[in-house]
This record gives structure tokens, sequence and C-alpha cells, in this order.
């Protein structure tokens, strides 16, 4: 099996992405290669983001790797809070504040269309490959399911009638944003 660092610790992601990689890849996370350092997110995208930290790795560990940022992206908020998803609602934000001040933001709003963007850098030797997944959507009024992670009890893929926390991983996966960029980065690894 072929080994393959993912540039993460989320648990999520991580049992996101072995689900998707099967038994072709061995994905290594972060801690597997004993790597504790805080990788800086300095960028002002998505693709920048993930494009440090897949270098971070290969220049500091030594590994081949993918790294990738999310972000969610609101329509009638101008695009937030996209690379700022993560530390939406400020210091000692989390998932519960991050979703408040979302739902605080849109209240009385109609128009709740939305979609999360992942974009994946691979650094392979030298070079540096990425892939986009996008899935469109709406964001709820109220928090519904209890699964996923993140906004995902807030967001209803417009090819589901359920928000992404009431789906079972493997529907997830089938429709994501990150099931889609990780089917890219798939087919790309299976031809070289
Ligand atoms: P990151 O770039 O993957 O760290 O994600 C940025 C922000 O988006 C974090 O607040 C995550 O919780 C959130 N996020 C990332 N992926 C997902 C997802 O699949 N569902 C819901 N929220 C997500």
């Amino acid at each position: 099996m072929k080994k393959i660092v993912f540039a993460t610790n989320n648990a999520h992601k991580l049992r996101e992405l072995r689900e998707i990689a099967g038994d072709k890849f061995e994905i290594l996370s972060l801690k597997d290669i004993n790597c504790f350092d805080d990788i800086p997110e300095t960028a002002s995208t998505l693709e920048g983001n993930a494009i440090i930290k897949a270098n971070f790795i290969k220049e500091h560990y030594g590994y081949d790797c993918f790294a990738d940022d999310t972000g969610l992206e609101i329509d009638s908020l101008g695009g937030e809070p996209g690379v700022y998803s993560a530390r939406y609602a400020g210091e000692d934000c989390n998932s519960e504040n991050n979703i408040d001040k979302v739902l605080k933001n849109l209240d009385g709003n109609n128009n709740r269309a939305a979609r999360f963007v992942t974009v994946i850098a691979l650094r392979l030797g030298d070079e540096i490959f990425t892939f986009e997944g996008e899935v469109k959507g709406d964001i709820l009024t109220e928090r519904s399911g209890i699964g996923g992670f993140g906004y995902d009890p807030i967001f209803k893929p417009l090819e589901a009638d359920c928000s992404f926390a009431e789906m079972l991983p493997e529907q997830k996966n089938a429709i994501s944003h990150r099931g889609r960029a990780v089917k890219k980065l798939f087919e790309f690894l299976k031809n070289i």
C-alpha cells in the first residue's frame, strides 16, 4: 500500500479521507510522522493556505504530502466566512460560536445560498498540484442533526433534503466539497 501524508490531525477529516482512500493508500496524519508544529495559514486564499501546509511538510519532514483548506462561502455575506471559516467568531472560536455568528448574520435574510469549497494541494517531489471540489447548498435557519463536524448542522446541499449533519458519512462523502476534491486527487495519484 502506498503511503502518503495528509497534513492534518483533524480526526473527522482523517476518517473521511481513509474511507474514500479505501485500501489503495495508507493515509498518515501529522501525529503519525511526529509533526506537532503549528503550521502557519497566512495566505489570503484557500489555495495559498493549502500550498503553504503541503510545502511545510515536504521542507521540514521530507514527506510527499497533501493538505487541504476549506471555506464556507455565503452569497449574501459577500462570500464570508470564506478563507476565515475556521476563525469566524474570532478568538476562542469553535464550531458552536462560528455557527451562531452565521445564523445571527443571516437572521431574517431569505437569500441563504452558499457553497463549501475545498482546495487540496499535493506536493510530490518538487512539484505542486492542486485539486478543487465544491458543493452548493443553503444555510438552514437552525441546526439540524448531530453527525459530521464544523458547519455541517446548518448546511443543506442542493442535492439532498437534509443537512450534512443528518447524513451517513458515505452519503456526505459522495457529494461533499472534500469528497469531490479528494476523488480528483486519487484519480491523479492512480495514474502516476
Ligand atoms: P479547514 O480549512 O478544513 O480547517 O476548515 C475551515 C473551517 O471550515 C473549519 O471551521 C471547519 O470546521 C469548517 N469545515 C471544514 N470542512 C467542513 C465540512 O466538511 N463540513 C463543515 N464544516 C467544515
